[in-house]
């Protein structure tokens, strides 16, 4: 069994080149993000207030979250299409930093980790989901190039949107990711750090691929 943690703040590539190395791979790649977006998704929905920390726990009591043929499922429902608009970004930006959000999202990821051979990509994966994860990888870009990457997808999907919208959430959510006080974003001490700026989605496929490959001669 391998596992394989992939941290980065958002716009870096993780996910991309996540599931192209589970393909290349065949190895399940679980995206820890989908999870916290799901549970945005369910907030915003359901109109809860996150300072209410009863009705909060309520909620993730009877929430079920899992993966079923790479779609993301939340309480039976496929939420594939519903959690990657900017809104349900930043909300599930926001739940991250909540303690029961963080400790029921991590079990369930510990768990998954456990039953067979993943990639995993996050913020926190290889310094708290995994921490003896097989190979660890730390992903980043310039804010603008990651910007650019989010801005093209989110205009492909028809969200009407401006480029700076998109640098500030990206600058907004990095903040929060970093600043915050439960699993901030940072690099794992063992792991290797590449910066994607300028490379293509092969090239940094290959990077990891030649890791990987070169650690099991
Ligand atoms: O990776 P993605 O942008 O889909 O993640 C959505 C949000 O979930 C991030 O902004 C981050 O705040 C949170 N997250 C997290 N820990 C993870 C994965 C995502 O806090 N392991």
């Amino acid at each position: 069994m391998i596992t394989i943690a992939i941290d980065g703040p958002s716009g870096a590539g993780k996910s991309t080149i996540a599931k192209k190395v589970a393909e290349r791979l065949s190895v399940e790649y679980i995206d820890t993000g989908a999870m916290y977006r799901a549970v945005g998704y369910k907030v915003s929905s359901l109109g809860l207030d996150l300072g209410d920390e009863k009705a909060l726990k309520d909620m993730l009591a009877s929430t079920d979250i899992d993966f079923v043929s790479g779609d993301i499922i939340l309480d039976g429902v496929c939420v594939n299409d519903k959690i990657r608009t900017s809104e349900i970004s930043q909300m599930a930006s926001k739940v991250s930093a909540l303690g029961p959000v963080r400790e029921k999202l991590v079990e369930l990821q510990r768990a998954m980790g456990k039953k067979k051979s993943v990639i995993m990509d996050g913020r926190d994966i290889g310094t708290n989901v995994l921490t003896d994860a097989t190979y660890k990888f730390f992903m980043t870009a310039s804010a603008e190039e990651r910007a650019k990457r989010r801005y093209d997808e989110l205009i492909a999907k028809g969200e009407i949107i401006t480029f700076e919208q998109v640098l500030e959430d990206i600058n907004a959510r990095d903040k929060n990711d970093m600043e915050r006080e439960l699993n901030p974003l940072r690099k794992a001490e063992d792991a290797m750090e590449i910066d994607t700026t300028g490379l293509s989605i092969e090239e940094v496929t290959d990077v990891i691929l030649k890791n990987i490959v070169t650690s099991e001669e």
